[in-house]
């Protein structure tokens, strides 16, 4: 089968969150299960060049229509760890993807639908393929642009990473790409458009990433008109995974140990290195961990009471969070200058991919004590490096992790219900080291690698062509 990725992340070359890893992991099986793969994604000035093989320029001049003129794009191609990736650079006047990031610009919506239909413009001169497969808002207009202006067989599946983003715009925005259609008008306020909208109603099938969001989202089908709309397309929660290559104890290039299931006890070797390396106090104590994006969506304020619980109850926490909040980089600026005199706690509020791997491996417990979660992925790498996640029993979270067998659940977002399981968590590691070791063995011998979730996938491609 011949398969088109379009999105806006792809890891590890620019990644921001789980959709980058998982686009990412699908991809690698998919090529590994012998399919023709291509992913199309901006190219950004922050991409990590060392990890694209054989950058080159494939078209010097496709023109795309934008704001009543055509502007001139250069095409690249590169292989990332085996796959193709096609990467669009808008030539001058645009600057749109030289902004040292990949998103957070005020013009977020005219970016993307920008790169939507540059990427349209290039596969039009192409054989066509078998399934365009686009990834939440960023690459939503490709599904009506598609479909009203381009036309052609292929069909199109849209992935729905996280609802709380839907690229809320000026319905001018429209014009400026050359669209016409009012099916994306927002039912609340006809100036505006909701990007994700039109990629829902002109997709010919979509999924999100459990089962259990998708059932969440159906649940608020009376309270938000887009998920109304779900609920009458064909849609299905598929269980994300984890690229188990990269993310690998035994292999991975980040650790100066390596180990496995069997091997666990490696484990406080690397705990006693990040201690040293953290300053923290050398003591076989419990490692919390918690690796995240301070945003309200993944509970910030239940990060900081299990910080203080854990100290209480004779743990040593590590928090490596990044934000691009102000309060909250603040909020969390306070708390680590409050605790700096304690030996045995480390916040670093940045975004560090090195760093993460290490802390993975060396932590006991992981911390997800998400509001809602799509899917998560942080849970499943904490597994597979043998921490026991301490989670939320919410979207993915509660398809993934199973109090007693392989982690620690909570309902209520609450400072108690957290501290509670933070208790019982703490109370197992100290008093129960056997059943402790057990249910880690457990975490690490669980599949939740891609290969199950590319079959369910490969199944809706199939009925769709
Ligand atoms: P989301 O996409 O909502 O941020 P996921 O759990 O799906 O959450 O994916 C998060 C991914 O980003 C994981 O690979 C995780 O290791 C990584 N990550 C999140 N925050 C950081 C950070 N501060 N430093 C390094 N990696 C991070």
């Amino acid at each position: 089968m011949k398969i088109v990725h379009i999105a806006a992340e792809l890891a590890p070359i620019a990644k921001v969150g789980g959709l980058a890893d998982a686009l990412f992991g699908l991809a690698k099986n998919f090529v590994h299960l012998g399919h023709d793969i291509e992913i199309i994604i901006p190219k950004y000035d922050t991409l990590k060049l060392d990890e694209i093989k054989d950058l080159k320029t494939v078209l010097m001049d496709l023109r795309s229509f934008f704001k009543g003129r055509w502007f001139h794009n250069q095409i690249w191609k590169g292989k990332v760890h085996g796959i193709n990736v096609t990467f669009i650079d808008p030539k001058e006047p645009l600057d749109f993807f030289k902004r040292g990031k990949v998103y957070g610009c005020p013009d977020d919506p005219e970016r993307f639908a920008y790169f939507s239909r540059v990427a349209l413009e290039y596969l039009h001169q192409k054989e066509p393929c078998d399934i365009i497969h686009i990834h939440d808002w960023h690459a939503a207009l490709v599904a009506p642009l598609y479909k009203i202006h381009f036309g052609g067989e292929s069909k199109i599946i849209l992935t729905l990473h996280n609802v709380a983003y839907r690229g809320i715009t000026s319905s001018s925005l429209l014009e400026k790409i050359g669209l016409e259609t009012d099916e994306l008008v927002e039912d609340s306020d006809k100036r505006l458009i909701n990007i994700l909208k039109g990629g829902i109603i002109f997709s010919d099938f979509v999924t999100t990433v459990s089962p259990t969001y998708a059932k969440e989202l159906l649940e608020k089908k009376d309270q938000d008109s887009l998920c109304a709309l779900l609920d009458k397309q064909a849609f299905k929660g598929i269980l994300n995974g984890i690229d188990y290559s990269y993310w690998n104890p035994e292999t991975d290039p980040h650790l100066p140990f390596h180990y496995n299931a069997e091997t666990i006890e490696v484990k406080k070797q690397l705990a006693r290195l990040v201690r040293k390396q953290f300053s923290l106090d050398d003591e076989d104590s419990p490692l919390v961990c918690c690796i995240t994006r301070l945003v309200y969506q993944k509970g910030p304020e239940l990060i900081k009471s299990a910080i203080i619980r854990t100290l209480e109850g004779g743990g040593q926490f590590i928090l490596i969070g990044a934000t691009s909040d102000k309060e909250t980089q603040t909020r969390f600026s306070n708390l680590k200058k409050k605790l700096s005199a304690s030996r045995n706690v480390y916040i670093d509020l940045t975004y560090n991919e090195e760093l993460a791997h290490l802390v993975y491996a060396a932590s006991d417990l992981f911390l997800v004590p998400s509001i809602f979660e799509p899917c998560g992925l942080t849970q499943l790498i904490a597994m597979r490096y043998g921490s026991l996640p301490l989670v939320r029993r919410t979207g993915g979270l509660a398809d993934t992790v199973f109090d007693g067998e392989n982690g620690f659940t909570f309902d209520d977002p609450t400072a108690e219900a957290i501290s509670k399981t933070l208790d019982r968590a703490l109370k197992t590691w100290f008093e129960m080291p056997e059943e402790w070791k057990k249910m880690a063995e457990e975490a690490m011998e669980r599949d939740y690698s891609w290969q199950i979730p590319a079959e369910e996938y490969l199944e809706i491609y199939n009925r769709l062509i």
